[in-house]
C-alpha cells in the first residue's frame, strides 16, 4: 500500500472515509495523514451517525476545553463548591467534564480512554486526561483546535477530597427526604480491584444521579463499553451510532489513538525496513503474566503448534534435497512483541536454521525487548506504543489471552486474533489457540448484580450483542 501513487488515494481514504477531522495541520500529528497507507483500508465504514457525532463532540470540546473562557469559568465556581454539597446543577453552565486517570499498563489505559470517551459522547461531557509524564508525546491531540490534556491547574487534582460514587449511591438510598445533596465532583473507580461496575451503568437512576454532576473523575482500566450497551437511556444512540456492534473499538481506537510523531518515526520505519515487502505480515505477541512460574519452552511450542496448525507457519521440511528454486519465493515477515528476547531469537533462528515445506522464506523481526513491565518509564510506553500499533498493520495475529495490549492491537487492526490458549498446569493445551470471533476487547469486570440488586449469573443470555469472551469466561465482548 505504501507504495500506491498519490492520484489514487482520496480524501476518504486519508480521513477514514470521514472518522478523521480535516481541520487540522499535517506537521503537528504525520500519522493523522499517513496511518491510512500503512492500515489495510478497513471494510468497516464509520456511520454517517457516529461521524456527526464526533463533530459535534469536536465542536463541544473545542467550546469548553482547557483555557476556554467555559472552563475557566466551570472550574472556578466548583472550586469554590469544592467541599459543600448542594445543588450545583444550577450553579454551574453548560459545560459538563469527565477526567480519566491511569491505572495499569497502556493497553489498558488504552481501551479504558475508548470507553470513557464514549462515555462523555453519550452523556454530553467533556474528556480530559490526566497524563503524568510517561503518557507524554505517545498520542497525537484527538480533538482540533483544542486540548484534551488536563491542564495542571485543575483545582481537583488531590482527588482524596473528592467523594467517590459509592459513597454518594449510599446517601442516595438511605435518602428518606425527597433532595439528595449533591458533591460538586464525584471520583469513579472502575479498576479490576473496585466494584464499581456493579452499581454504576445499567441503571437509568444512577445515571441519573450522574448527570446531575458537572465532574466526574474517572480511574479505570477497563473496557467497559458493553456495559454502556446494557443502560436503557443509552442504548438507542449507541445502535445508532455503531450498526455494526463489534466495530466501536475499531473506529474510536482509530480516531484517538493516532501515534506522535516521535513515535509514528520509529513504526513508520520499521515496516518499512522488515515488514512492507513480505507477502504476508504476521504479528504475534507473546505476553507471559507470570514469567517465574511459566516455562519459556512450553510457550515456545505454544506458538509453533498454534501457527504451524492453523497454517500461519510453515512446518520444518525434513527432507533438504526438496528445498525450492531461488525464484518465486514467498517471503512471510513475523513481527513477535513480547518483553522477553528469547521468543523472537529463537523464532528467527528456528527459520533460519531449517527449510520451511512450503519452501516459504519467515523473517522474524522483534522490535523491543524491555524484559518487564515498567512503570511511570515514558520510553517504555512509546515503545509499547510502538509495539501495538505495529501489530495492528499486520495481516494475521496471534494473541496472549487476557491481555489489553493484543485487544488494543486487534481493535486497530480490525483483525479477528487466534488467541493462545491459558496454560494448564504449565502445559500446552490439547488446542493450543482458539480463533476469536469479534475484534473487541473483551471487558474483564462484569457487572454481577442487576439493577434490582439481583445477581446476574449469564450477562451473555441477558444482553443482546455480547457473547462470552473466547479467553476469560467470566468477561463479555460485543459482537
Ligand atoms: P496487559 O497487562 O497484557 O493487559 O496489557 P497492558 O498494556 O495493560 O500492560 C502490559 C504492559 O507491559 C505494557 O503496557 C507494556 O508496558 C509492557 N509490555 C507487555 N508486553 C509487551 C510487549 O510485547 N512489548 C512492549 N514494548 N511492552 C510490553
Amino acid at each position: 500500500k505504501i507504495s500506491s501513487s498519490p492520484s489514487t488515494e482520496t480524501d476518504a481514504d486519508k480521513l477514514l472515509d470521514g472518522l478523521l477531522s480535516s481541520e487540522f495541520d499535517k506537521e503537528s500529528c504525520l500519522s493523522r495523514f499517513q496511518a491510512y497507507l500503512y492500515h489495510k483500508v478497513s471494510p468497516h465504514k464509520p456511520s454517517p451517525y457516529l461521524i456527526s457525532k464526533l463533530r459535534s463532540y469536536e465542536d463541544l470540546h473545542r467550546r469548553c476545553g482547557p483555557h476556554s473562557k467555559a472552563y475557566k469559568r466551570t472550574m472556578a465556581k466548583l472550586n469554590r463548591f469544592k467541599s459543600k454539597k448542594s445543588n450545583v446543577t444550577n450553579a454551574t453552565g453548560s459545560c459538563k467534564y469527565i477526567v480519566w486517570t491511569a491505572a495499569n499498563g497502556l493497553g489498558n489505559r488504552m481501551v479504558s480512554m475508548a470507553s470513557i470517551f464514549l462515555y462523555a459522547i453519550l452523556t454530553d461531557r467533556v474528556l480530559l486526561v490526566e497524563f503524568l509524564d510517561d503518557m507524554v508525546g505517545l498520542f497525537c491531540e484527538p480533538f482540533p483546535n483544542s486540548s484534551w490534556i488536563l491542564p495542571k491547574d485543575f483545582p481537583f487534582s488531590d482527588n482524596r477530597k473528592v467523594e467517590i460514587y459509592e459513597s454518594m449511591l449510599k446517601r442516595d438510598k438511605e435518602n428518606t427526604s425527597k433532595k439528595l445533596l449533591l458533591p460538586s465532583t464525584i471520583g469513579v473507580r472502575l479498576n479490576m480491584y473496585h466494584h464499581d461496575h456493579e452499581f454504576f451503568f445499567s441503571c437509568d437512576h444512577n445515571q441519573h444521579l450522574l448527570h446531575k454532576l458537572p465532574l466526574l473523575i474517572v480511574t479505570s482500566d477497563q473496557y467497559f463499553v458493553p456495559a454502556l450497551f446494557m443502560v436503557p437511556s443509552f442504548k438507542k444512540e449507541l445502535n445508532k451510532m455503531f450498526p455494526t456492534k463489534d466495530t466501536v473499538f475499531h473506529h474510536l481506537g482509530r480516531y484517538l489513538f493516532l501515534p506522535a510523531n516521535d513515535v509514528w518515526g520509529p513504526i513508520k520505519r520499521f515496516y518499512q525496513a522488515y515488514l512492507a515487502s513480505a507477502e504476508e505480515k504476521i504479528g504475534i505477541q507473546i505476553r507471559v503474566f507470570h514469567p517465574n512460574r511459566t516455562s519459556y519452552e512450553t510457550i515456545m511450542g505454544q506458538v509453533l503448534k498454534c501457527t504451524q496448525n492453523h497454517t500461519i507457519l510453515p512446518g520444518f521440511a525434513t527432507n533438504i534435497s526438496k528445498d525450492p528454486p531461488l525464484k518465486n519465493q514467498i517471503l512471510k515477515s513475523v513481527l513477535v512483541t513480547s518483553l522477553y528476547q528469547e521468543y523472537g531469537e529463537n523464532l528467527r533462528t528456528m527459520y533460519l536454521n531449517n527449510p520451511t515445506v512450503t519452501g516459504e522464506i519467515i523473517g522474524v523481526y522483534q522490535p523491543s525487548h524491555e524484559d518487564q513491565q515498567k512503570f511511570g518509564d515514558n520510553l517504555h510506553n512509546k515503545k509499547a506504543l510502538t509495539d501495538i500499533y505495529l501489530l495492528s498493520l499486520c495481516d494475521v495475529l496471534v494473541t496472549s489471552s487476557v491481555s489489553t495490549f493484543g485487544y488494543v492491537a486487534q481493535g486497530l487492526g480490525g483483525i479477528m486474533p487466534l488467541v493462545l490458549k491459558k496454560l494448564q498446569d504449565n502445559k500446552i493445551p490439547d488446542s493450543p489457540c482458539v480463533q476469536d470471533f469479534s475484534m473487541e476487547p473483551c471487558f474483564h469486570k462484569t457487572p454481577k448484580l442487576d439493577c434490582m440488586e439481583k445477581p446476574i449469573d449469564n450477562m451473555a443470555t441477558i444482553f443482546p450483542y455480547v457473547k462470552k469472551c473466547v479467553d476469560y469466561r467470566r468477561g463479555v465482548k460485543l459482537v
